[in-house]
């Protein structure tokens, strides 16, 4: 069976998730789009076999045409359309955040709660990336023993014109958050984020940041969130165990040795370095669906987790001081 999708808010990863979905090797085709920009909608519509544009997102949802639905609109105005996916009982692939405020998250996930069955995937890639896998596997095999201290970065060449301070949290270390979590298989227990002296290059931005995550057997995580690096995009994750340890390896996919020197080239983003985690994130998300099983990624509930300890770190930001994350019992559908 062909799955056919609507994707709301086409932008940039609206329209890479597109060239995943239409025609993908998970049997799926794009049959509706829509955007705040009716023209952006109409054009990509144009580049499709099977696709119209629609109005509005609420119309891509609601049409008869629609098996399941891609949010890729601005945080702020995912809640509703995926509020509305669930009132009509629609799969919903909603990008990373799944609201932009732990309260709306809530929502969400007490509406998912009531329709008694899952039908939200919230967009965190890091789970589908091989690498991280990897990462994960080793850490389950015991391969290095107890894990005692993680260490991880995250590193951006550059960052757009309309990144603001909280979006260092909100928007980039939102992703170690959900990894973290699902690397442990267990809570952030509190956060406290510390501020070094500032990059020249980051302009207004308190870049970089330094921020402690306690997990809730006690092993503490650092991590480094550096928005203004120019020489490219780097993840990192090193966990430090009782008999060894275990991190991402490089992910260049040669080294050069010239010169004297020994070089490996560096990602010059995140769609480059996580490109094959989208393939994989979408493909088992069209599996999921058509097969009618609840969705493997983040659920609502992480999409809230990650929103909750987002907002423990942004206070330890503004006010300083180590935050202890106050997460309420998990309903029966998410365990
Ligand atoms: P973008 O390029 O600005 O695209 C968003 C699109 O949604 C724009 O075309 C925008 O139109 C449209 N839009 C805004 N409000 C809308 C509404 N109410 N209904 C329908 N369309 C609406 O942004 P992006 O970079 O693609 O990011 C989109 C989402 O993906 C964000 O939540 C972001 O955090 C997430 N994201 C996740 C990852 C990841 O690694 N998982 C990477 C990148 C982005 P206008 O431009 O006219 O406002």
């Amino acid at each position: 069976m062909a799955l056919d999708v609507g994707v709301i808010g086409v932008g940039m990863i609206g329209q890479e998730h597109i060239r995943r979905l239409d025609g993908g090797p998970g049997g799926s085709r794009v049959v509706a789009v829509a955007d705040a920009d009716a023209g952006r909608a109409a054009t990509v519509a144009a580049q499709l076999p099977a696709a119209k544009a629609l109005p509005s997102g609420e119309d891509v949802i609601a049409s008869d045409a629609v098996d399941a639905v891609v949010v890729t609109s601005w945080g702020p105005t995912h809640e509703p359309y995926v509020l509305a996916c669930i009132a009509a009982g629609k799969p919903v692939f909603c990008e990373k955040p799944l609201a932009t405020t732990q309260e709306a998250c809530r929502r969400v996930v007490d509406a998912e709660v009531a329709a008694g069955r899952r039908l939200v995937q919230v967009g965190f890639n890091r789970r589908f990336d091989p690498a991280h896998r990897a990462l994960r596997q080793a850490v389950d095999d015991g391969v290095i023993g107890a894990p005692l201290l993680v260490h991880c970065a995250h590193r951006n060449a550059s960052v757009p014109a309309h990144y603001t301070r909280d979006m260092s949290i909100a928007d980039t270390a939102i992703h170690e958050i959900d990894e973290l979590r699902w690397l442990f298989g267990q809570e952030i227990v509190a956060a406290q984020v510390f501020t070094p002296r500032r990059s020249s290059r980051g302009g207004e931005l308190q870049d970089p940041l330094l921020v402690l995550f306690e997990m809730a057997d006690g092993v503490l995580v650092d991590l480094e969130v550096s928005v203004n690096v120019h020489y490219g995009y780097e993840i990192r994750c090193e966990v430090s165990g009782e008999t060894g340890t275990v991190e991402l390896a490089e992910p260049a996919p040669v080294r050069i040795r010239r010169e004297g020197t020994v070089a490996g080239l560096v990602p010059a983003d995140w769609r480059e370095r996580f490109t094959l985690s989208y393939d994989v994130e979408l493909r088992e998300w069209v599996d999921s669906v058509v097969a009618a099983r609840p969705p493997q990624g983040s659920s609502a509930w992480d999409g809230y987790a990650a929103q909750v300890v987002s907002d423990a770190a942004l206070q330890s930001l503004h006010a300083g001081g180590r935050v202890a994350v106050e997460l309420p019992g998990r309903p029966e559908l998410y365990r």
